[in-house]
């Protein structure tokens, strides 16, 4: 079956979902397309959203077939400037709190080592898992030893026989792309120490919410977290929430700290009444607020679609820029094809030559972009804006324009 409609909610197993987006049939937001395959029929599914009334959780109303998604994955090893160093300090500073010489580090989800290879050096072990084969051969080239597998209950009680229990284990946005919390976190059971930490990063539901980021949602982002939802899966499986911190990546993201139920150590911190308590004035599991979102996400649409209207009979050229997976979500749901965006422009150079999906806009270079000077650029990756602004400061102060979607429209 590609897709299926999860009748239960993920976290708590409760049945009352509500629906309250829906962003209509969408194809996968990463399944960039050949010259050669934009006449050929493509597939789409559902893409919405719905709400758990018993533990808070948002989730995708559909799951699609992680075959069917990753099977055009490409894969970039290239970060972002602030990216990397975000990994360089977050890995450093569980390091020093939490392991012991000696201690064992695994990362669920470690892609080509960027967060492991910051530890190499340091009097501890580490161990990556990462089901894609050629990123895991990657890492280990780069000295982070790493299983090409996912990480399930029999993996974890095969590492936890041969390297012993780990001190920490991290998911770095990985655990909100799992359908099956369950067999994560009967793996944690297996391998985390007796005072081991489980930390994992994901993007946070309330400025999800308070920024009207839908395009952040997509098939592979199944779960919109907040830590009311989180707390109520480390509950069942006899974990505690112990500590929240915001992070400012993807539009903003939350880290949180896990640890066994009665293993002791530091008080529950105050981060975690916070986080709850914005998250109840936020309107996280309120109907009216979330019936609320969706309305203002229509109207987005409309505004959006509206100034590039405009543009275009006034004889402006408009171009997209950037080609992520949150820009074919807001394409195919506005509706913007090649008559309204000429191109993207996206400095990926696998991604040059592809159609977006859906929309089949041509990717070209930045330099084309810069060569070509067109009016107007609607910025897809709003969350490296001030990187992107910069970059192309010469275009800007020859007059041309970027169109920012989200929270609300604005040309600067
Ligand atoms: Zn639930």
């Amino acid at each position: 079956m590609t897709v299926r409609e999860r009748k239960y909610c993920r976290v708590c197993g409760g049945a009352e979902l509500r629906q309250f987006l829906d962003l209509g049939e969408q194809p996968p937001a990463n399944a960039l397309l050949r010259a050669e395959e934009i006449d050929l029929p493509e597939a789409k599914y559902p893409l919405a959203l719905s709400h758990c009334e018993g533990c808070s959780l948002i989730q995708t109303t559909h799951v699609v077939s992680p075959e069917v998604l990753f099977r055009n994955y490409l894969y970039f090893s290239s970060v972002s400037q602030a990216m990397a160093k975000h990994f360089a300090a977050y890995a450093a500073q569980l390091a020093e709190r939490f392991v012991p010489p000696g201690g064992l580090v695994v990362e669920v989800g470690s892609n080509d080592g960027i967060l492991l290879r910051t530890l190499l050096g340091r009097p501890l072990r580490v161990l990556g898992v990462d089901p894609a084969r050629n990123v895991a051969e990657v890492a280990r080239s780069r000295g982070v030893p790493t299983i090409a597998d996912f990480f399930t209950e029999g993996l974890s009680k095969q590492i936890r026989k041969q390297e012993g229990p780990a001190s920490v284990v991290i998911a770095n946005n990985v655990v909100a792309h799992i359908d099956d919390l369950d067999q994560v976190m009967r793996g944690l059971d297996q391998v985390l120490d007796e005072r081991g930490v489980f930390v994992m990063e994901a993007p946070y539901v309330v400025p999800f919410l308070e920024h009207l980021e839908f395009d952040t949602v997509y098939h592979e982002h199944l779960s919109y977290f907040g830590v009311r939802a989180l707390e109520s899966l480390a509950n069942r499986f006899g974990f505690e929430v112990f500590e929240v911190q915001d992070q400012p990546v993807h539009g903003g993201s939350l880290r949180v700290f896990w640890r066994r139920r009665g293993a002791g150590g530091e008080p529950v911190d105050e981060s975690v009444p916070r986080h709850l308590e914005q998250e109840r004035q936020a309107g996280v599991a309120d109907r009216a607020r979330l019936d609320d979102f969706a309305q203002k996400v229509a109207g987005l649409r409309e505004d959006i679609r509206r100034l590039v209207r405009e543009l275009r009979a006034k004889g402006k050229r408009v171009v997209g820029y950037t080609a992520p997976a949150k820009g074919n979500v807001l394409l195919n749901y506005c509706e913007l094809g090649p008559h309204e965006l000429e191109y993207l422009a996206d400095a990926t150079p696998a991604k040059q030559g592809l159609y977006s999906p859906g929309m089949h806009i041509p990717i070209l270079s930045p330099e084309h972009f810069r060569h070509d000077r067109p009016d107007y650029a609607l910025l897809f990756a709003w969350n490296h804006k001030d990187e992107i602004l910069e970059k192309e400061k010469a275009w800007r102060a020859a007059g041309g324009r970027f169109i920012l979607p989200v929270p609300k429209v604005e040309v600067v």
